[in-house]
């Protein structure tokens, strides 16, 4: 494998953690991951390298109004790009390539998620979405995201600190959204935590197959499921994005069905389903670099700027998902 560091990362502990992880591996010191990164071109051995620098820009971002479960939900990044492949993922034209970041100055991005509680006005619980980036679960054994973000959302509700925190029933949290069944390092803590939801996404195995490469099979994702929620976890699905291939109806109804078999629902803290959406200039830019992607010609732009569904075929699957669990929210739908 081939590791760039920055020099400016060289020395802080994650970096140490990961040069003993990767024993073996060619690593090359570089003045600036966006000298690697930034750049249009493929690796020699046209494999995905690892990049390690140090994040000196902004890592919080707002989110949508109403994204997820609240008003208020903001993403915050600790890495860049993912290993899995989903035929419709944005980072697919968000990055110049396919090497993956991972920021190891994990002590100022928590700083600045604490600075940007205190500044704000706040009257919902607020949610932090970790996965926009990358499968967070997935690389987690080389990136320990895990144990060092866990606990600090732990942390983060119990701080006396004076700062302007939601009050009463009201929280901090943490999503962490993946594909991945790797759920040792959650199984590794020493905690159940009570601020961080594990969203797992979930298709048929057929969109599996088809759009999401080298992502976990379904089954396995119900296993990890199943075991967390065994163990008190809280789970969170994601049947996102919900794809309107031909038959779509009966290869949803059918996995609809598998889930309700295989998952006590009431043991599932919430769900959430959303078809396929990108922002006019999103779509542009999948279409100019994957004119041959059937499910882009399946979305047309709906009269709120997005390109998705149309409404028929969104109620169609937000009634099998309904039928599924009724409190099942509905992303960015009226
Ligand atoms: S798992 Fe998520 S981040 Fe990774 S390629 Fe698929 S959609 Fe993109």
């Amino acid at each position: 494998m081939l590791i760039y560091i920055e020099k400016q990362a060289r020395d802080y502990p994650q970096t140490k953690k990961i040069l003993e992880k990767f024993k073996n591996s060619q690593v090359i010191y570089i003045n600036n991951y966006k000298n690697i990164f930034d750049k249009n071109y493929t690796n020699l051995n046209s494999k995905k390298a690892l990049i390690v620098a140090k994040l000196n820009s902004n890592s919080v971002s707002e989110a949508p109004a109403w994204y997820g479960h609240t008003k208020n939900a903001l993403f915050f990044k600790t890495s860049l790009n993912c290993i899995y492949d989903c035929s419709y993922c944005y980072l697919k034209w968000a990055f110049k390539n396919e090497n993956m970041v991972v920021f190891v100055n994990y002590e100022d991005i928590k700083r600045e998620i604490d600075e940007k509680i205190k500044m704000s006005e706040f009257d919902w619980d607020v949610w932090f979405y970790s996965s926009d980036y990358s499968d967070i679960l997935w690389m987690d054994w080389f990136s320990w995201f895990c144990e060092e973000f866990i606990a600090f959302f732990e942390y983060l509700n119990l701080s006396p600190s004076g700062a302007k925190y939601p009050q009463g029933d009201r929280g901090i949290f943490m999503e962490i959204r993946t594909k991945s069944w790797n759920i040792k390092p959650l199984l590794d803590l020493w905690f159940v935590p009570k601020n961080t939801e594990i969203a797992f996404s979930l298709n048929p195995q057929e969109m599996i197959d088809k759009y999401e490469k080298w992502t976990s099979s379904l089954e396995a994702r119900i296993v990890a499921i199943n075991k967390l929620l065994d163990l008190w976890f809280k789970v969170w699905l994601r049947f996102l994005p919900l794809l309107p291939v031909k038959n779509y109806e009966k290869i949803y109804w059918d996995f609809v069905n598998e889930l309700n078999d295989k998952i006590d629902f009431c043991r599932i803290n919430s769900t959430f389903a959303s078809g396929l959406l990108y922002t006019k200039k999103d779509y542009n830019k999948m279409l100019s670099k994957y004119p041959d992607l059937d499910i882009l010609h399946m979305l047309a732009l709906d009269n709120d700027w997005f390109y998705r569904e149309s409404k028929k075929v969104r109620d169609n699957f937000y009634k099998m998902f309904k039928d599924l669990d009724n409190r099942c929210i509905l992303c960015l739908e009226n």
